[in-house]
């Protein structure tokens, strides 16, 4: 634990607990094929799931623990109700002692919640943005893999584009100026809609950032021939657009993307998880609704803090089992897949039925 030292908590690897992602509901608008290809869902007990009150005394923890970075995630985020609140919330949790407005928490928040972003399909944004705006929240990232409406809905099987592209504009015009629109790209789904994508960042003042397809959670259909790799990515670009840059920027920012600009000036990232991935500098814990700690997105097994914190654990009870588990992190799931010979989907159908915590759409991607 800090202890007053401001050392951050490290893994076994001397990874530092830095970013925490917040999924704040399981369920979701969308029915992504790589995420949720299911046709019916078990959701978590609506009892089970953290209130906002018990997500911020979570989340001041992990602030008191060194954690400055925050996401909140999903299933898809925007469905949980008032999430404006949770955001001021949050960020009047994180702010650096000496200016908050109580002043009597025992947890000193060094340097305090400094990045509170969100994740998000977009469907519901337009409605939403200027409140979150307002409440406090910092970046927002769009998911969008697509911009044909046929492939959308083949993809995606509910919702509608147009509402996607007016949350993106909605989201600017309530000034949130660094925007990201995150796309998976998928060999023999939207590998030729990279240039198409750029152009829609640069019209809305996005800055896109290439995933390559995961084979977690519910991508129980992944095959190792559908992602499109790093390289090939910036092939594909390279002959369209002439000379990429590289920018060298990894992990100066907040994210483990690598960024590269075109000769226009535009730049881009790619966050390759899969052929390059990035756990040997991965601070990245997790939260699921219902409260289970997660090490990383590929961990099988979590630690219940909703149980103790519903028990009535102190602040420090809980932060001193959080660093435990932290202390004791040896994962590098991604790291780990890469090295499989015969590697296929992580889990089958029937896995994620036993357990809905092994779902990306719980845990938050
Ligand atoms: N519903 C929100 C959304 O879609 O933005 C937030 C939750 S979603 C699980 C978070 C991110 O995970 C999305 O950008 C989604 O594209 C990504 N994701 C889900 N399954 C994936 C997979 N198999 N490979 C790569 N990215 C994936
Ligand atoms: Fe929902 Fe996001 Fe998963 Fe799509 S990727 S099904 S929007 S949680
Ligand atoms: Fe971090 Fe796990 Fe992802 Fe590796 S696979 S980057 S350790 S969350």
């Amino acid at each position: 634990m800090k202890n007053g030292t401001n050392a951050p908590v490290l893994d076994s690897f001397s990874r530092p607990l830095r970013s925490l992602r917040l999924s704040v509901t399981d369920r979701c608008n969308l029915r992504c094929r790589y995420c949720m290809p299911g046709e019916e869902y078990q959701w978590i007990e609506r009892s089970e799931i953290l209130t906002f009150e018990e997500l911020v005394t979570l989340a001041q923890v992990f602030i008191g623990l060194g954690v400055d970075r925050m996401r909140l995630t999903g299933g898809e985020p925007l469905l949980r109700r008032d999430l404006s609140q949770l955001v001021a919330m949050l960020r009047e949790a994180g702010r650096p002692p000496h200016t908050k407005s109580n002043g009597s928490s025992p947890w000193a928040p060094v340097p305090g919640l400094r990045d509170l972003a969100l994740t998000t399909n977009g469907l519901l944004l337009a409605a939403q943005a200027q409140d979150l705006r307002k409440a406090g929240l910092d970046r927002v990232t769009i998911s969008l893999d697509t911009l044909r409406p046929d492939r959308f809905r083949a993809l995606a099987r509910y919702g509608d584009l147009d509402d996607v592209i007016a949350g993106i504009r909605a989201a600017r015009e309530a000034g949130f100026d660094a925007l990201k629109i995150n796309s998976v790209v998928i060999r023999g789904f939207n590998e030729d809609e990279l240039a198409d994508l750029i152009a829609l960042g640069q019209a809305v003042g996005a800055e896109v950032r290439f995933i390559e397809y995961m084979d977690v959670g519910g991508a129980t259909e992944w095959s190792r021939s559908q992602v499109v790799s790093r390289v090939e990515i910036l092939d594909r670009l390279r002959e369209r657009f002439g000379a990429i840059e590289p920018l060298n920027l990894q992990f100066q920012g907040t994210a483990p993307a690598d960024r590269f600009r075109l000769p226009d000036g535009t730049t881009f990232g790619i966050i390759s998880s899969t052929t390059a991935p990035f756990c040997a500098q991965c601070g990245r814990a997790r939260l699921t609704p219902d409260g289970l700690f997660l090490l990383c997105l590929y961990a099988r097994q979590g630690l219940d803090l909703k149980r103790p914190l519903r028990d009535g654990a102190s602040p420090a009870e809980l932060g001193a089992m959080i660093v435990e588990r932290w202390q004791g992190r040896r994962d590098r799931g991604a790291e780990e897949r890469r090295s499989l010979r015969a590697r296929g989907p992580l889990f089958q159908i029937e896995d994620l039925r036993r357990d809905v915590h092994l779902e990306m759409h719980t845990r938050g991607g």
